[in-house]
């Protein structure tokens, strides 16, 4: 495939730093922002190359750090939407997560060990996000228990297999009536929040 970059500031008018400057408040975490938009543009990115399949490096540890905080945060139906299998959108696209059964560990011992290129900067705003804790929690309990966040990984997906095939899975198809990307809502999260970006920026000094 060709290796193509797109920009948060070409697709949504801000990069991550301006989102940071005008955003309403610290409630609205970096995170939050960032992975709106960045599910946006992998669809764009994706359907941009006529692909029919996108495939994201998530991996167990991803995984169980976005379980833990979607059930803290009391959004039990995205749980549904965690269980691992291949998802289908309305947009034709589908979603698959390879490396979702893998520790972040081994996947990192595997590229060092065959030499393949990565990412390492860690991100600045990282530490804002309670994931950084889940993080944390999992490895050290990992060191104490080893396996236990394998075991753990398998009683998410029983638990998001009951909840994927409950009501709560009802609206994923849904497109915003504004720029008929995928939403759960009739305006979707990526229309809200650069509008809220917008109205905010308005309120700063030029
Ligand atoms: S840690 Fe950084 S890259 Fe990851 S979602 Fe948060 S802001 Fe985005
Ligand atoms: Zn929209």
């Amino acid at each position: 495939m060709p290796f193509k970059i797109f920009s948060y500031k070409d697709l949504f008018g801000s990069s991550m730093d301006e989102a940071i400057v005008k955003r309403p408040s610290k409630k609205v975490s970096s995170c939050s922002i960032c992975g709106t938009f960045r599910r946006r543009a992998l669809d764009v990115a994706a359907l941009s190359m006529q692909s029919d399949i996108l495939a994201t490096a998530h991996n167990l540890d991803d995984h169980l750090q976005t379980f833990m905080i979607n059930l803290f945060s009391g959004d039990v139906g995205r749980i549904g939407w965690m269980y691992p299998q291949p998802i289908t959108y309305q947009n034709g696209l589908k979603k698959i997560k390879p490396l979702v059964e893998l520790y972040e560990n081994e996947i990192v011992f595997y590229a060092f060990h065959m030499g393949i290129e990565f990412q390492a900067d860690e991100c600045p705003y990282m530490n804002e996000s309670i994931r950084s804790d889940f993080r944390v929690f999992f490895n050290d309990l990992e060191k104490i228990h080893p396996g236990i966040k394998y075991n753990c990984f398998n009683s998410m997906n029983k638990l998001s297999k009951i909840v994927k095939n409950s009501d709560n899975d009802k609206q994923i198809k849904n497109a915003c009536l504004n720029c008929g990307g995928i939403s759960t809502d009739e305006i979707c999260s990526v229309c809200k929040t650069v509008l809220m970006l917008d109205m905010n920026k308005k309120k700063l000094p030029n």
